[in-house]
């Protein structure tokens, strides 16, 4: 356990989040992003690929069981090539969608996985065709997002995530605030805090982790989640690991120096 200031992270050498082309919205071959970690320096890296199940959108922006077998394979042979240079993990980023869980069970019953990662990308909205995406710069979804109001979204987004936590087998948390992260005017209200410290105390009781995601830093200049969040978390002895949710090679392990001792 390291100190950095006032928040110890686990492993602080380890990315515990990046992707590949394989979910469509990447670039690079994985063994790219392999050969990136060990050139900075990282003991660690987790691959944790897009699932979701169910999930109206305009285009896919995850990976099909087809997509996971190549992945196993090729994570396979990576493992094999840089044993002792790095540890490879290959994990899965589930989407939440309570329409799917059933499915989402099984297909995360099927595969041995390092690393459960939760999150909640998407919300069924009643009178819309297609599902919300909360992490997108695509501006009709974004003047959607506007018209139905931040607070509401917010709201929905912390009661959904919350209860991906209870029913998934989840390891660790995805960027926590990081929805609607491209409105500019997003504000979080007291009632999300008590939404948020409710979500924590579940995350200590299945005693999974929390994802300093460092992609925060890119863009909007605070990690997901905030300092105020990851105090609250530190409150509740959560275990924390940090992400850079690369989607390109040069990605891997972004700004992670800022969380470093000196010493590493
Ligand atoms: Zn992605
Ligand atoms: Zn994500």
């Amino acid at each position: 356990m390291v100190n950095t200031g006032l928040i110890r992270i686990q492993n602080p050498a380890s990315d515990h989040h990046v992707h590949t082309k394989l979910c469509g919205h990447a670039t690079g071959e994985m063994e790219q992003y392999v050969q990136t970690a060990i050139e900075k320096k990282l003991k660690k890296i987790n691959f944790l690929e897009h699932m979701e199940e169910e999930i109206s959108w305009k285009t896919r922006t995850w990976l099909q069981e087809s997509d996971f077998d190549k992945y196993f394979a090729e994570g396979i042979r990576l493992r094999s090539i840089y044993k002792g240079q790095i540890e490879i993990g290959l994990g899965v980023e589930c989407g939440y969608n309570p329409d799917a869980t059933e499915t989402l069970l099984k297909r995360l019953a099927q595969r041995q996985w390092d690393e459960i990662g939760i999150s909640c990308h998407f919300l069924k909205i009643e009178g819309l065709n297609e599902h919300l995406n909360l992490f997108t710069r695509n501006e009709e979804n974004i003047a959607i997002c506007r018209s139905i109001g931040t607070d509401i979204l917010l709201t929905s987004y912390f009661h959904s995530l919350t209860e991906a936590v209870q029913i998934l087998p989840g390891t660790i948390v995805c960027h926590l605030d990081g929805p609607l992260r491209h409105l500019p005017e997003l504000q979080l209200r007291d009632s999300h805090y008590m939404q948020i410290d409710n979500l924590l105390k579940e995350i200590a009781k299945k005693n999974i982790t929390l994802e300093i995601n460092t992609s925060g830093l890119r863009i909007r200049g605070e990690q997901f989640p905030a300092l105020r969040i990851l105090a609250m978390a530190q409150d509740y002895d959560i275990t924390m690991h940090l992400g850079s949710d690369a989607h390109k090679p040069e990605d891997v392990g972004s700004n992670f120096q800022q969380f470093w001792p000196s010493t590493l």
